[in-house]
Order: C-alpha cells, then structure tokens, then sequence
C-alpha cells in the first residue's frame, strides 16, 4: 500500500517530463500540494525505515518510537542521523533492499569516507527531479551541455548525467580535465551550458579571459559554495548567468538549484523535508532533511553540516517551492576562540574586496602561548610586495565591519598574523577548510607546527 502510494505520487507529479511537473505546478500551487505529500511521505518514509534498516530499529526502539503516529519531523523530539553515525555504523545496517550503487563523501571533518548507496527506481526518481530543476534554471532539450565533474566516487556527474538524459539534453562528459584541455576539445561539440564545480570554472574562465569566451546560454557551478566575486568575474567573462546548484551525496546531489534572482536555493520538495535546527537570531541554523521515497538508504532527519536560513515570502521567479538561502558554512567549522564564535563567512567577507591571488585562503587559530592567534593563510601573486598593504587592508575591514571584534582585538584577547603563499600552494585536496583550529594539535606536540594542508 505505502509503496503504491509513493509510486502514484511519483507519477501524478512527474508524468513523463519536466514540462508536464512544470505545467502542474503552475495549475495546483505547491503550497497547496506540498504540505498534504510531505506529510504522507513523512509518514511513510518514517515506517519504511523502522521495518527495514537495523539502525532506525534500533534508535526508535531506544527512544520508545511509534512509527504509526509519526507524521512530521517534530513528531520525533530529538532523534537525528548525523554523518557521525554514517561513519561509526555498518553500512548494511542503513540498507533496506538491493542497491545498484553506491558514492563517497570525505568532508571537512574526517578522512573516513561516508558510503551512501542507492537503487535503479531512486537513480530514476532524482533524475526526474533533477531535471525539473534543470527546466527551472532554463536548460531545455534543445541545449548541449558539457560537464567536467570528477567521477571519482563522486556523485556530482552521475546525478547531472541521469537529470539530462530525462530532460533530453544532449550531453558531454570531459571529467575533470585540466581547463586548458577542456577549452581546446569541447568547442566542435557545439555546448552552450558548461558545468563544474566554481574554482575549475575559475581556471577555465582565466583561460578564456586569455584566449577568448564564445557565446553559451548559462554556466551551473556545484560542489562548493561560490562567492559572489568569483561569480561576477566568470559572468562577466562569458557574458552570462551561473547559477548555482545545492546539492550532498547523502541527496544524491539534488538538494535545490538557484533562480534567477540568486539569492539562495529552491529546495527539492518533493524528494526531501527540510528543516533548520538551532537557528540563531536571524534564523541561520543547521540544515536538516529527511528522504523521502528512498527505499535503498533512506535518512530520518539528516544532520548536513551546512549553515542557512529560510528565506521567506513568495520569490519574484514565480516558483513556490520552499527556498533556502545561500550557505553561510558549516556547523562543524564555527569556532571559538580568543575572538569569539567565529564562522568562515565572516573571513570571506573581510577578504572579499582584495585582490588575492585566488579564492584558497585559510585562517588557522593557533596558540603559541597562552593566548589565541588567528593566523591568516593567503595566496598572493606578489607576497613581498603587497603583503603590508594586505595586512593593512584586512584590520580596517575588521574594525569598520565587525567593530565587537576589533574591540576584543585592541582589549588584547587575541592577536592576528599573517602568512602568505604562492599561487596553489594552500589546497591540497579536493577541498579547502576555511577555518582550522589546531590548539589541540599544538598543545599535544609542545610547538607551535603549521598545516596549511586541505582536508
Ligand atoms: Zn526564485
């Protein structure tokens, strides 16, 4: 019955194209619609759970769960899963039937990978829902798309690869080659959307900048968060709009896409409830989502990490799915410290209007002696020549923007340095911690040592 359920949903909103889930949408308002499936799916997604996966037996059990009644997230007080519990647990534990593959996530946090797996029926459903958000950004089947995502255990490609092939896009997958390659290989295949995560479509942009852009109809950027310098620089060098997609392996990639208004995302309603814990006074707080229709690895209550809000009222584009704004961070990245709770949008703020040598920085806490010291790790094109004025330039940001935190810097309750780097030197992996606090590590070796590696 529950599957049956889920099957017609499935059908009634996605019919067989995006078009069809678009013109629906415009005939029966999402606001209308979403609450009433939300809730069934809830329900069902929250049973299908306890009678299939070992460790949702188990956590209901121990908190003394009915299944039957649960209806929405609060229905269930305190329990979350958390990538903590992705980590520790067997994942067979998770899997509730066959699964046909499976992806990798390592994080900012730790090196042990979090495996998330997935069926051929959910492979299907998020391309369906995918594509929908493709329709949504302006991609339609007539366009040729070129992506240069690294496959490697990554989720990204695959997702982008079965929401074209719903949508009919012709398609061409580069890999993550080196840009300069891509530039000169991808020109007879005709594309007018590229694809990438945001420091490729960087380099790809400086290449172009150098040799020439041709026209293309858009650019999606996924995988990091973007800042909106580096958006502006690589629109301008294309004379178009990227857009920017939201999306975790634990969602197969598919949590929301930006509209045109780019401020924030159009969350996936249909395959996910959100919410945000622990909102602060503007209403950041962690995202949270619980699957829906997963029969593989569903997730009651995900934990994801990121920092935003909800952003409120009716969006200009028309579109009324729920809307998240753009990520501020990652909980596990807040710190605190001679400075106070210090989040890495705040460094990207300060840092913003210089001209570093690219979008890697890190800022290190450290502790040398008995007081904290922020140590700002940067890359610069000329490190001998412009790093004063670098330094400079950052403590007047500090003292105009974030005067509570100039304050506790002239009390002396922290100090500041500064470090800085050649072009490349700072990332190390595939992706860059903003903020590290490496007191624990200092304290443990007895001196002051410097990583400035990525995780
Ligand atoms: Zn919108």
């Amino acid at each position: 019955m529950e599957n049956f359920i889920s099957k017609s949903l499935e059908l009634v909103i996605f019919g067989n194209s995006p078009a069809w889930t678009m013109r629906l949408l415009s005939i029966i308002p999402e606001e209308k619609l979403l609450p009433a499936a939300q809730s069934v799916l809830f329900g069902i997604t929250t049973r299908y759970a306890y009678h299939h996966s070992r460790f949702y037996r188990q956590l209901f059990d121990q908190y003394n769960v009915n299944v039957k009644k649960i209806r929405k997230p609060e229905d269930l007080g305190a329990i979350f899963t958390t990538g903590e519990d992705l980590r520790k647990t067997p994942v067979e534990d998770f899997v509730c039937s066959k699964p046909i593959t499976a992806y990798q996530t390592t994080g900012t946090t730790s090196p042990l990978p979090k495996r998330i797996f997935f069926s051929d029926s959910e492979v299907r459903k998020y391309g369906k829902t995918g594509a929908t958000g493709l329709w949504k950004m302006g991609i339609r089947p007539e366009d040729r798309v070129a992506s240069a995502f690294d496959y490697s255990f990554w989720i990204s490609g695959p997702t982008l690869k079965a929401s074209l092939n719903w949508l009919g896009a012709f398609h061409i997958e580069a890999g993550k080659i080196d840009p300069k390659d891509f530039y000169d290989q991808i020109k007879p295949y005709q594309c007018n959307v590229f694809v990438g995560d945001p420091s490729w479509l960087l380099r790809l942009s400086e290449v172009a900048e150098k040799r020439g852009a041709w026209p293309v109809k858009m650019i999606l950027a996924g995988g990091e968060n973007m800042t909106e310098k580096t958006r502006a620089y690589i629109e301008s060098v294309w004379k178009t709009d990227v857009l920017l997609t939201y999306g975790q392996t634990e969602g197969y990639g598919n949590l929301g896409v930006e509209c045109r208004q780019k401020d924030g995302y159009h969350v996936n309603d249909f395959m996910f409830k959100f919410e945000i814990i622990n909102p602060d006074q503007d209403g950041y707080g962690e995202i949270v989502y619980t699957t829906f229709s997963r029969n593989c690895m569903p997730l009651i209550r995900y934990r994801s990490g990121d920092v935003a809000k909800f952003v409120k009222g009716h969006c200009s584009c028309g579109f009324g799915t729920t809307k998240i704004s753009k990520l501020r961070g990652r909980v596990d990245e807040m710190i605190a410290c001679g400075m106070g709770n210090i989040s890495p949008w705040m460094f990207e703020q300060i840092l913003k209007p210089l001209a570093l040598a690219s979008e890697d920085w890190q800022i290190g806490v450290v502790r040398p002696g008995n007081k904290d010291v922020l140590e700002f790790r940067i890359e610069l094109d000329d490190p001998k020549g412009r790093g004063e004025q670098v330094e400079k330039s950052i403590l007047r940001i500090l003292e105009q923007d974030f005067p509570d935190y100039w304050k506790s810097y002239t009390m002396g309750l922290f100090e500041i340095q500064f470090r800085f780097f050649d072009r490349g030197r700072l990332r190390t992996g595939r992706k860059l911690k903003h903020l590290v606090d490496e007191r624990t590590e200092l304290i443990r070796n007895g001196k002051p040592t410097i990583s400035a590696a990525g995780v």
